[in-house]
């Protein structure tokens, strides 16, 4: 049997062209590999979140001498990685979450991906991967939009999910940083993520098992905050509920993958919008942000879509407990509870277990109450290109 002698170049050390410097991650340098054929594209009635993938993906790969290699968009396949990659070892393991929608004028947009990608390289760091230029991340992400566009659905709700991923592929069971990287870029079509469609979710408050703590990564997007929290997502599921409550003793941080919000009557007739505070144990949703922006610009800067001229929406990222909202809702002045996130944009909550007991929200037609709809409309008409408002949607050309 021949002895093959390893393929990568390297003999005793650095190879003979070894660049001065590593190279900045470059979207000029892509490479582009169609795919022979192309996949048929279910219906979209039929799409379950993240089952399907595009006939596309990009990847660029990083090691510490060469940096950022010429980055490729080709069809999609399996990677092929060693067994003893930091990520499947050490879970060096970075993701994002982002949709693309095709608007009026029959282009795809991007829904605020400056924050994506910012939010990317700080979960990149945290886990010690190496950085890179976000722009020029963004350009390949466009780029790669522009090439799947037949994939996203036109459908109301439905959009093209984008999952771009950090992964560190340094081979070596040794417990450090891993200073060798592969960051791609997958899509897949997507329809309203709760297959319940627009029935109000059901929560159960967890405090035995936590999703974060002080100190702890929860404020990252990394793939090792998501492993612990099935265990008790099926415990929830067992005990009929969706998803859960994520608590710190009292305190309640997110529900299930989504930034949570309360909207509470004021005795002077004005709401109340609540969510707790980016404290190192709440992930920093682009959703969240854009939500608390739409809400405090009503109705000075905007009119959101059903709500009166003369409400006043209170926006207020401070703590809250589970026993403040049991004494909202026993003194009736807890009107909504929601769940925001890329994925759903905002799902109405029905009902909260906790301790035995649940808190049943008040129900709307359609499901979610006024202040939630008229969020989850103006973002999605934002997101489709129906309205314009600040940055917001960018085109992918
Ligand atoms: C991704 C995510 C969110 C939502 O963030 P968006 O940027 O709005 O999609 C909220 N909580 C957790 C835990 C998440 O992973």
């Amino acid at each position: 049997m021949a002895i093959q002698k390893p393929s990568n170049g390297v003999a005793n050390g650095a190879p003979a062209s070894a660049p001065a410097q590593p190279a900045e991650l470059d979207a000029s340098k892509v490479t582009i590999t169609l795919a022979k054929e192309l996949k048929a594209i279910p219906p979209a009635t039929e799409l379950k979140f993240g089952q399907v993938m595009s006939d596309h993906m990009m990847t660029v790969s990083y090691d510490p001498l060469n940096g950022w290699s010429a980055p490729e968009i080709k069809p999609y396949g399996p990677l092929s990685l060693d067994p003893a990659s930091s990520c499947f070892q050490y879970a060096t393991n970075v993701f994002e979450g982002m949709k693309a929608y095709i608007g009026p004028d029959g282009k795809a947009r991007l829904f605020r991906p400056n924050k994506n990608m910012d939010r990317m390289t700080m979960s990149a760091g945290r886990v010690a991967l190496p950085p890179f230029d976000t722009a020029e991340l963004l350009k390949l992400i466009r780029r790669l939009v522009a090439i799947e566009q037949r994939w996203i659905p036109t459908q109301k709700g439905h959009s093209l999910y984008i999952r771009p991923t950090i992964i560190g592929t340094r081979s070596s069971l040794g417990v450090a940083a891993s200073d060798h990287a592969m960051l791609y870029v997958i899509c897949s079509p997507t329809g309203p993520y709760f297959a319940s469609g627009a029935r109000p979710v059901a929560l159960l408050g967890i405090g035995e098992s936590v999703r974060s703590w002080p100190g702890g990564t929860g404020g990252y997007k990394l793939a090792l905050n998501y492993a612990p929290t099935f265990k008790p997502q099926q415990y929830a599921a067992k005990l009929g509920y969706d998803q859960c409550l994520w608590l710190l003793g009292d305190k309640i941080t997110e529900a299930g993958a989504m930034n949570f919000f309360v909207v509470v009557r004021r005795t002077d007739g004005d709401l109340d919008v609540y969510t707790p505070p980016l404290d190192g144990t709440i992930l920093p949703g682009v959703t969240r942000d854009s939500i608390l922006a739409l809400a405090s610009a009503h109705p000075s800067r905007t009119l959101l879509p059903g709500l009166p001229e003369t409400l006043r929406l209170h926006t207020t990222e401070r703590e809250l407990t589970m026993t403040e909202l049991n004494t909202w809702a026993q003194n009736g002045s807890l009107l909504e509870a929601f769940g925001v996130g890329t994925a759903v944009i905002v799902a109405a909550v029905g009902r909260i277990g906790h301790e035995g007991k649940d808190i049943n929200l008040p129900t709307y037609e359609g499901g979610l109450g006024p202040v939630g709809r008229a969020l989850y409309d103006r973002i999605s008409d934002i997101q489709e290109g129906k309205f314009e408002w600040e940055d917001w949607s960018v085109v992918c050309e």
